[in-house]
């Protein structure tokens, strides 16, 4: 009994310490971050946060950074085994916003006290570059002061390169894992670990501030996958990292595989503003799904940025990744009041600038 207690009590010791050296030398070895995840204690996790509050202090203050989220086409090319959209789903209630659309929920979203709008999308063939190009540059011309987040996808080096020529600032891509093996159990043989890869370090390089990240829980995943998302994103350097767990959609091959967890998901958090301190980092709508408080737990853990929903009313249902995904309340952007109250109830507070990362081009 008294072993058992010592030998816990050293775990926690050595979880502290490899916590400790994360944040002051921001390199663990592979082992390390598997140890760091699969050991992992409440007493730990608490450590973690309380330093990981701390680094976020350090570098934004109490400040939160809200990006208005468009959902503007639920159609999609690709089958991933995990998304409600996918091809393969015909209960998938298909729609596309014009860009007549697109351009209301901007100035709808600019109203509100919006400065940076996320266009996200299927990969939606309709959405050929100078039609994505057209609206992008309509954006930049009516709002030269807001940011222009992109999310459609694996696309050409040329396209990225066209879309950021039309005045597209950011894009988010999440790797979704890291390792080739536990990637193609999530996805058809058509899509490849190493070409959605290749496609970040495009974006890197045609100078987009950019985002990846992954699910967490999802099937098959190990610790030692969540360590090489770790060993990925240090060599990546993004500017942004959206996490969030997996929640499985009823019409999915993954219909039956139980949730990621938010306990699992806050860790993570914590973990990845060790590594990269200055990183804009997301209280995610799939961590807000699975537990009430998940946005403020987010905050928390280090996240900094909240994305409340700007699409139309009417399609937000039908932009349905997975069941039960939150759209309403707080989720909505016109509930934007309440989102800066519970924000204020933590100590936090929801500003209304672009936000940009302070590791541009670091
Ligand atoms: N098509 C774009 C892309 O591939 O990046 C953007 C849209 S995609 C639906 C946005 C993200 O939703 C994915 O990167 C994935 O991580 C997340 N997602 C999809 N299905 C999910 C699920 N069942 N649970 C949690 N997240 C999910």
């Amino acid at each position: 009994m008294t072993e058992n207690i010592q030998n816990k009590n050293q775990n926690e010791q050595k979880l502290k310490s490899l916590i400790d050296r994360l944040e002051h030398t921001r390199s663990l070895t592979r082992e390390e971050w598997a140890f760091l995840i699969r050991e992992r204690t409440p007493g730990a996790a608490g450590y973690l946060f309380e330093r990981a509050r701390e680094s976020r202090i350090r570098h934004y203050g109490h400040a939160i950074y809200i990006r208005g989220l468009i959902e503007f086409t639920n159609y999609c090319k690709n089958d991933c085994y995990y998304c409600g959209i996918r091809r393969s789903n015909p209960n998938a209630r298909r729609y596309r916003l014009s860009k007549e659309d697109i351009l209301s929920c901007c100035k709808e979203g600019y109203e509100l006290g919006f400065r940076t709008f996320v266009l996200q999308g299927g990969e939606d063939a309709y959405f050929t570059d100078e039609r994505l190009a057209e609206i992008v540059s309509e954006i930049r011309a009516g709002w030269p002061d807001c940011a222009i987040t992109l999310s459609v996808g694996e696309r050409s080096r040329e396209s990225y390169q066209k879309l950021f020529d039309a005045g597209a600032d950011r894009y988010l891509l999440r790797h979704e894992t890291y390792d080739p093996e536990h990637y193609a159990r999530l996805h058809p043989p058509k899509l490849s670990a190493r070409h959605r890869q290749a496609c970040l370090w495009d974006l890197k390089e045609i100078g987009y501030q950019t985002g990846t990240g992954f699910m967490v829980g999802s099937p098959y995943q190990t610790p030692e996958n969540l360590a090489d998302d770790m060993l990925f994103l240090a060599e990546l350097d993004p500017q942004m990292v959206g996490i969030g767990p997996f929640i499985p959609h009823h019409e999915t091959p993954f219909s039956q595989y139980p949730a990621g967890t938010a306990e699992l998901t806050l860790y993570m958090l914590g973990l990845i503003r060790l590594l990269l301190p200055k990183v804009l980092l997301p209280a995610t709508t799939a961590l807000g799904t699975i537990s009430p408080d998940g946005r403020e737990q987010g905050i928390l853990a280090g996240a900094n940025v909240v994305m409340p929903n700007l699409s139309p009313a009417g399609v937000r249902e039908k932009y349905l990744l997975y069941d039960n995904k939150l759209c309403t309340g707080d989720e909505a952007a016109e509930s934007l009041n309440s989102l800066k109250e519970r924000m204020k109830a933590i100590g936090y507070r929801i500003t209304a600038c672009r936000g940009d990362s302070l590791n541009i081009r670091s």
